[in-house]
């Protein structure tokens, strides 16, 4: 078998055999097979898809590439809860605690940023001394003593994303369903957890626009998911403006514990008790959906939540006072007003050119060594749907480098679409899949 045949019958329209999908993984992960041609195989990938059953072996091939991670030193069903990427999506620090506040274990491996979409793993490094990489046992005893644990994603689980990953989001290949389902089942199979709950998002934010292809993306990854015997439910949800109103990794942690404090805006707030309700539900603490979120609510309306978050940053090293004294989060020396030009309402915020934006003011990476600045991003003082008056300010961009502040804010200025009449809104959850 060589990489050259496998290239060409996929770029032809062929099915590859497992026996060539295997082949590809295995000698790509081992550094048998040239980025060129890996490339050349996404790109035909790309353009002449695969089929389901390509798609189950690329996912199975691909986690199998390195550990399948054992947690059952973790008492009760483990739930995970994985977000097909976002602006401003911080539900995680948010449905975690809640979830384990009403008894399901969280044991989470999470990412960093990916293009103009922020990552978990990166956010929590906001919050001082937080550590984000811990031994097994540390990882596993956490979540028994304080029901939640997050880390990233270590390089042995599914090395062979990590490697096909890197070289899509540089190739652009990354918009391709089957090599999305792929790329995260092979995580979350590998990942030890019992059931998992996904967040997948449609809308200019998302990698996939469209409402079909998010709800086909969806059944995808239900399909695979169920195939391995994990219970997977979808919930498409929409990105078509950023979630809540922070976006940057210390400005939405902080808007994180806002929310956990019962503050937080309702956007994030609704979906975050969907998320956990969902969540509770298929740990099989309730019978339904809807007794689900009613427990997720009294959990985060209570303070029972937010008691969980605490637990959990001193578990893992954190500074547990920045819950009561946001000073304490990296701090940035710069900020930009984003001001409105004409009076009316917006009538859209692009998630994307705010995504775009944050990354530029330094809040994310342009290449994978960039280090970033926890302090940047962008406040949104208004959303789709709010009346504004010209002169009024609509955001603000933060950072530490002067110049990509001012870049970040140039951008900034055309996310908002100013309107003469008031937007019907979007519907945030759109469908529930299962
Ligand atoms: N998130 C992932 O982990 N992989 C993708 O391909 C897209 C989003």
């Amino acid at each position: 078998m060589n990489m050259l045949d496998i290239i060409y019958k996929k770029r032809d329209g062929g099915k590859l055999s497992a026996d060539e999908i295997n082949f590809f993984v295995k000698g790509y992960t081992e550094g048998d097979i040239p980025d060129y041609q890996a490339s050349a195989l996404m790109m035909a990938i790309f353009y002449k898809k695969l089929d389901r059953e390509e798609t189950y072996v690329l996912t199975s091939a691909m986690k199998n590439s390195g550990d399948v991670i054992d947690l059952s030193g973790i008492k009760g069903v483990k739930v995970d809860k994985h977000s097909t990427g976002g602006v401003g999506d911080k539900t995680t620090f948010v449905v975690a605690p809640i979830a384990a506040a009403c008894g399901i274990p969280v044991a989470k491996m999470s990412g960093r940023g990916l293009g103009f979409t922020g990552g978990t793993v990166d956010k929590m490094e906001s919050i001082p001394g937080f550590k984000t990489s811990l031994e097994k046992s540390e990882f596993v005893d956490l979540v028994n003593s304080a029901g939640i644990s997050v880390i990233g994603q270590t390089a042995r689980v599914a090395p062979a994303d990590k490697k096909i990953y890197a070289l899509r989001d540089v190739t652009a290949t990354v918009e391709n369903m089957s090599l999305i389902s792929a790329s995260i089942m092979s995580k979350k199979l590998a990942s030890g957890c019992d059931a998992i709950v996904l967040d997948v998002k449609c809308g200019s934010g998302a990698f996939l626009e469209s409402f079909e292809e998010a709800c086909e993306l969806g059944r995808l990854m239900i399909d695979i998911g169920n195939d391995d015997g994990k219970k997977t439910i979808a919930v498409i949800t929409d990105m078509d403006q950023p979630l809540g109103k922070a976006v940057g990794n210390s400005l939405e942690v902080i808007e994180a514990i806002e929310t956990l404090k019962g503050k937080g805006p309702s956007d994030i707030t609704s979906l975050a008790i969907a998320l956990s309700g969902i969540m509770i539900y298929a740990g099989g603490i309730t019978t339904t959906m809807e007794e689900g979120k009613a427990k997720a609510e009294e959990a985060l309306f209570s303070g029972s939540a937010l008691q969980k978050f605490r637990a959990f940053v001193k578990g893992q090293g954190g500074d547990p006072e920045v819950i009561d004294d946001y000073s304490l989060f990296p701090q940035a020396a710069y900020f930009r007003d984003i001001k409105c030009d004409e009076s009316g309402y917006v009538s859209g915020i692009s998630a994307r050119i705010t995504g775009f934006a944050s990354q530029h003011s330094g809040a994310g990476r342009m290449t994978k060594q960039d280090p970033i600045d926890l302090a940047a991003g962008i406040l949104l003082h208004k959303k789709t749907g709010d009346k504004v008056v010209a002169g009024e300010t609509l955001a603000t961009v933060y950072g530490n480098d002067v110049s990509k502040v001012e870049k970040g804010a140039s951008e900034m200025k055309n996310a908002f679409i100013i309107g003469g009449e008031k937007p019907v809104l979007q519907e945030l959850i759109k469908k529930i899949i299962y």
